[in-house]
C-alpha cells in the first residue's frame, strides 16, 4: 500500500487588505482551523498556507505549488472578498489541480448578533462568486464543492477529489514498459504514444521480450522457493501443482516468470506493463499468475499490448490505495442474453487481478490454446457482487476519450467446471441493451479497468484534470441524447 500522506494539498485562502489587521487575523485563524480539520480526516496531507491578499502573494503561491514535487493540488477558499483580477497571473501559472471549496466558517446566521463586522468577515457567498467568475472566464477546469466544511458530504467530496489528484500525479510520472508490440492488426489497443506523453506525461516505451527473458533467467532457486511458499500460504493449490504433483515444474516456472517481471519493473522504475501472447520468445509460459499478482501488488497491466488500459489500471489502483475492493484489467468476454437476466461474463484468458475476488482463490494449471506455449499457471476465482464500473481510455485520433459504464455485478453462483479463469458477471446500466449500445457508439474498447471502489465522479474529475473528453453511461443514459453528447464532444474537442 502506498503512503498517501506523502502527498500534499495546499489550503489557500484569498482575501485583501481592505478590512484591516483584525479581520485578517480572524481569516487566518479560521482558515487554519478548517485546514487542520480536513487534514485530520483526509488520506493525504492538507497543508495550511498563509492568507493571500495581493497579486504578488497569489502569483507566488501558485508558482510554488506548480514547482513543488509534493504538492498535488490546491484548495482555494475566499473567506472574504478577494478581487479576482489579482488571481489572473497566478492561475495562468498554476499547473496543479484546483478544488474551489465554497464554504463559510459559520454554519448558521447568528440572528441576534449579526452586524456589519460579521458580514465583512463572512463574505464567501459573494467572494467565491468573484473567484468562480475568473476561473470560468479563463476556462479553467476545476472542482467546485459547496457546503459547510464540517459537513460529511463536503468532506467526502474533498477526499474523493484528493485521490483523483493523486491519480493525476501518478499519470504524470508513470513509466510504462511494453514487452513487444500490440497484438497484430488490433485497432483499439493501439494509439498515439507521443500524444499520450504530451497529454498525460506518462512514458510508454518498448523492450524486446528478450530483455525480460534475461531477467527471468537470472532468478535464483532460493527466490523461487520463497515465492512458492507464499503461493502455498495464500491460495488453494491444485494437487498436480503441489510438491509431489506431476505439474510442479509448471509452478516453478510460473514463479520464475513472476520474479523476472517483478525484478525488471523494479530495476527500470516501471509502474505498469503490457505483453502479448504473440511475442513470447524465450518464455515457456504466457504469464498468468505472475501478471495477476503484479496487478494485485499495485502494478498496471494490459493484455495484448494494451498500454492505455495498463496505464489506467495502475492509476486507478493508486487512486484507490487502501480502500476495500479492487481494480483489475478486464475484458467483456461473452454474453448471457437471457431476457429475464441479461449479463456480461467478464474475464480474460488469464490476467484478471484477484483484488476483485469474492473470497477463495485457487491456483491451477491448465492448457491454453492461444500462444503456443506450455500450460500456464493461473489464479481462478469469482469476482465479488455489488456496484462497479468499467472504464476505457480510447484514442479518437487527435484526442483521448474516457468512457465510463456503471454496472451491477452479480454473485457468481454457477459452477464453471470447464472454464478455469477468473469470472465476473455484471449487467450494464441502464440496461444490457442500452448500456452496450451506448458503449459501442462511444467507441469503448473490449478491454477496460473494472473498478469496485472508485466512482464515476472521480473519473469525470480525472478527465477534467487533463482536459480530455469523458462520456458516462449510467442509469440515466438514453440513446438519443447520448448520440447528441458524442456529436457535441466532436465539436468541442
Ligand atoms: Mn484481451
Amino acid at each position: 500500500m502506498i503512503d498517501l500522506k506523502q502527498f500534499e494539498i495546499w489550503f489557500v485562502t484569498g482575501s485583501q487588505h481592505l478590512y484591516g489587521e483584525e479581520t485578517l487575523l480572524q481569516v487566518a485563524a479560521h482558515s487554519e482551523e478548517i485546514a487542520k480539520h480536513l487534514d485530520s480526516k483526509a488520506p493525504v496531507k492538507i497543508v495550511f498556507k498563509p492568507t493571500v491578499k495581493t497579486s504578488d502573494e497569489i502569483t507566488a503561491i501558485c508558482r510554488e505549488a506548480s514547482a513543488s514535487e509534493k504538492c498535488i493540488g490546491i484548495i482555494t477558499w475566499m473567506h472574504t472578498f478577494s478581487p479576482a483580477k489579482m488571481w489572473i497571473t497566478g492561475l495562468n501559472l498554476l499547473t496543479k489541480p484546483l478544488l474551489h471549496l465554497h464554504t463559510q466558517y459559520n454554519r448558521d446566521i447568528p440572528y441576534s448578533e449579526i452586524d456589519m463586522d460579521f458580514m465583512n468577515l463572512n463574505q464567501s457567498a459573494h467572494g467565491d462568486r468573484e473567484f468562480g467568475f475568473m476561473m470560468t472566464r479563463m476556462r479553467k477546469k476545476r472542482k467546485v464543492v459547496v457546503g459547510h466544511w464540517q459537513n460529511t458530504s463536503v468532506l467526502k467530496q474533498i477526499i474523493d477529489w484528493s485521490r483523483v489528484a493523486i491519480g493525476k500525479h501518478e499519470m504524470n510520472h508513470l513509466k510504462l514498459v511494453r514487452f513487444g508490440d500490440n497484438m497484430r492488426h488490433v485497432a483499439v489497443t493501439d494509439g498515439d504514444k507521443v500524444e499520450a506523453q504530451k497529454v498525460f506525461g506518462m512514458e510508454v516505451n518498448t523492450h524486446g521480450v528478450g530483455d525480460l527473458v534475461a531477467f527471468i533467467n537470472q532468478v535464483s532457486d532460493a527466490e523461487i522457493d520463497r515465492l512458492i511458499s507464499e503461493y502455498e500460504e495464500v491460495y488453494s493449490i491444485m494437487p498436480s501443482l503441489t510438491k509431489e504433483g506431476a505439474k510442479r515444474s509448471s509452478l516453478i516456472e510460473a514463479a520464475r516468470i513472476e520474479l523476472g517481471i517483478k525484478n525488471f519493473l523494479e530495476d527500470g522504475g516501471y509502474g505498469a506493463y503490457t505483453n502479448t501472447f504473440e511475442d513470447l520468445h524465450g518464455m515457456r509460459q504466457l504469464p498468468g499468475i505472475g501478471s495477476q499478482r503484479m496487478m494485485a501488488s499495485g502494478y498496471g497491466y494490459g493484455g495484448e499490448g494494451d498500454w492505455k488500459t495498463s496505464a489506467m489500471v495502475r492509476v486507478m489502483k493508486v487512486m484507490a490505495s487502501g480502500l476495500a475492493g479492487g481494480n483489475s484489467f478486464m475484458e467483456d468476454y461473452t454474453y448471457h442474453f437471457d431476457p429475464v437476466n441479461p449479463m456480461v461474463l467478464g474475464s480474460h484468458m488469464l490476467e484478471i487481478c484477484p483484488s476483485i475476488s469474492s473470497g477463495k482463490v485457487n491456483c491451477e494449471v491448465h492448457a491454453l490454446g492461444i500462444g503456443g506455449k506450455e500450460d500456464p499457471v493461473r489464479l481462478v476465482f469469482n469476482a465479488d457482487k455489488g456496484d462497479a464500473m468499467n472504464v476505457s481510455l480510447v484514442d479518437m485520433g487527435g484526442r483521448f476519450r474516457l468512457i465510463v459504464n456503471e454496472v451491477t455485478a452479480h454473485e457468481v453462483n454457477k459452477e464453471f467446471p470447464k472454464l478455469p479463469t477468473a469470472r465476473a458477471l455484471w449487467t450494464p446500466k441502464p440496461s444490457m441493451e442500452v448500456g452496450c449500445q451506448a458503449w459501442i457508439l462511444a467507441g469503448g474498447a473490449h478491454h477496460t479497468v473494472y473498478s469496485q471502489n472508485l466512482s464515476t465522479e472521480q473519473i469525470e474529475d480525472f478527465a477534467d484534470m487533463f482536459d480530455i473528453e469523458v462520456v458516462v453511461i449510467d442509469a440515466d443514459t438514453r440513446i438519443r441524447s447520448f448520440k447528441k453528447e458524442l456529436a457535441m464532444g466532436d465539436v468541442i474537442y
